[in-house]
């Protein structure tokens, strides 16, 4: 499989290019995710022109429009960063990512609760670094999290699963444009937007319905910022549940009293969190194999990114 291309965080991968000349390497993402991700490292304070090392900086005044100043000389790098980034962003455009990995609490990359101080020398923690921020406003639809944020299993779960449905999308794009292809698409991916947004599920499912009578360009563009808002909600063991007692559904004529009632039982401990969201998935994915169920055996639902990455190990 051609790897996933995301922007990240240039001094995450292990770069000395932080400001006092270190890095802050994580190998969640270098090693275990790089195995399936093509990085396209970004770091704004150097790639604006500032020198490693250099004087560090921080967010003051309103949080919504900070300013970027140098801690001790009180430079303003507010014009610099932005012109930069303005650029930057649009030239990431041909590049195809399929999200952004930013690194927490800095003023330049962290994508939310960063520090600014106020006027008093008082730092609120509501602010965006600022080629965050600019990146987020151009790509509001693209999949982004900090390396912070990716330590919480359920959010590491949500992030990856939506790198590789933007990734299938993307594939969808690169094909020539048809109604069917986009069905096609569709049908896998049912059950994994009903584990998201079931009023989502809905909305699309009319939207596929209604296909025919809508100009193929609008139509893919309204799937795709329905699927993409769809998959930014989290979740849940009961919205799981849901689902899974649905494919269940798909296997009454065949699975005897002794399977249902086992299914059921795990699906139940897996609702009340005594179990990971893996054991109920493991064992439908064996009925679907036993079976030869054809619906569910293309639901990506079922496996939604590598087992590898045992993600669902630990939701
Ligand atoms: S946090 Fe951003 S600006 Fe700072 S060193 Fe890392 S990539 Fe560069």
């Amino acid at each position: 499989m051609e790897k996933i291309k995301l922007g990240i965080s240039t001094c995450l991968l292990g770069e000395n290019v932080r400001y006092d000349g270190g890095h802050k390497l994580d190998r969640f993402l270098t090693d275990t995710l790089g195995q399936y991700v093509a990085y396209v490292p970004v770091c704004p304070e150097v790639e604006c022109g500032l020198p490693i090392p250099r004087e560090s900086m921080h967010l003051e005044g309103d949080s919504e429009s900070p300013r970027l100043v140098t801690l001790k000389t009180k430079q303003d790098m507010t014009e610099r960063m932005v012109n930069w980034a303005n650029k930057r962003v649009v030239e990431l455009e041909k590049e195809g990512l399929c999200g952004f990995i930013f690194k927490s609490d800095s003023p330049s990359s962290g994508m939310e609760r960063v520090r600014v101080y106020n006027e008093k020398g008082l730092p609120v923690k509501k602010g965006v670094g600022m080629f965050a921020r600019i990146f987020i406003e151009h790509y509001p639809l693209l999949p982004v999290e900090d390396e912070g944020r990716l330590h919480d299993p359920k959010l590491r779960e949500n992030f990856v699963e939506r790198i590789f449905a933007l990734k299938r999308w993307r594939e969808v794009l690169a094909k020539k444009e048809s109604r069917g292809t986009l069905v096609d698409f569709h049908t896998q991916q049912k059950l994994l937007i009903l584990s998201h947004s079931s009023k989502h599920y809905e909305i699309m499912g009319k939207l596929v319905a209604q296909a025919k009578d809508i100009p193929l360009k609008n139509l893919y563009q309204q799937y795709q910022n329905i699927l993409m808002g769809a998959l930014q909600l989290k979740t849940t063991p009961k919205k799981n549940a849901n689902v899974l007692m649905h494919m269940m559904g798909y296997f009454k004529e065949q699975l005897s009293s002794d399977e249902k009632k086992e299914l059921l039982e795990v699906i139940d401990h897996y609702r009340q969190e005594y179990i990971p969201l893996i054991v109920p998935t493991t064992l439908i994915n064996h009925y679907v194999r036993k079976y030869d169920q054809p619906y569910l055996k293309q639901q990506v639902y079922l496996n939604p990114h590598p087992l590898e990455l045992q993600l669902r190990n630990h939701v």
